[in-house]
């Protein structure tokens, strides 16, 4: 087990801090967010502490991705929300807060309901260089 003993997600997992549980296996945990944006809004960790998307194995996210779905869906059939936004921060720069893997599934009801995602438009981007830049190293 990797695990952080500054870690808020790392006691959770190990059962030091409390949480409304919603679902557990050998890696994966799901639980609600203590300060929700929208009813319902769950975060599916890997029990082992990795500290962000980037850096966690494959095997291990596809395992949380999978949890993360099924997740949403029963937000839409049980709680009936209309949509889900699916949101992983990585880093301080995107907002990252705890730095153990985790990923948000927030249920929306309306677009006006706690959750907003701001997209501002970039401008004078040269799209085929950029790309270039990317490509090169995939
Ligand atoms: P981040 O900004 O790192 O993606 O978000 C971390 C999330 O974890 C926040 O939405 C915050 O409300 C939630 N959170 C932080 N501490 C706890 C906790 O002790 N229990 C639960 N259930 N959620 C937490
Ligand atoms: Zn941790």
């Amino acid at each position: 087990m990797k695990y952080d003993v500054n870690c808020i997600f790392c006691k959770i997992v190990n059962g030091d801090i409390p949480c409304a549980k919603l679902y557990e296996d050998d890696d994966v945990m799901a639980f609600l967010d203590v300060n929700p944006v929208t009813y319902g809004h769950a975060l599916v960790i890997s029990k082992d502490h990795y500290a962000n998307f980037l850096s966690t194995p494959k095997d291990v996210m596809n395992k949380v991705m999978n949890v993360a779905q099924r997740i949403g869906q029963v937000q839409i059939e049980q709680l009936g929300a209309k949509g889900i936004n699916i949101l992983t921060n990585c880093k301080e720069a995107a907002g990252q807060e705890v730095q153990h893997f985790h990923v948000h599934v927030i249920p929306r009801y309306t677009s006006s309901d706690g959750f907003k995602l701001e997209l501002k438009q970039l401008k004078d981007v040269n799209l085929p260089a950029i790309a270039k830049e990317i490509k090169e190293k995939l």
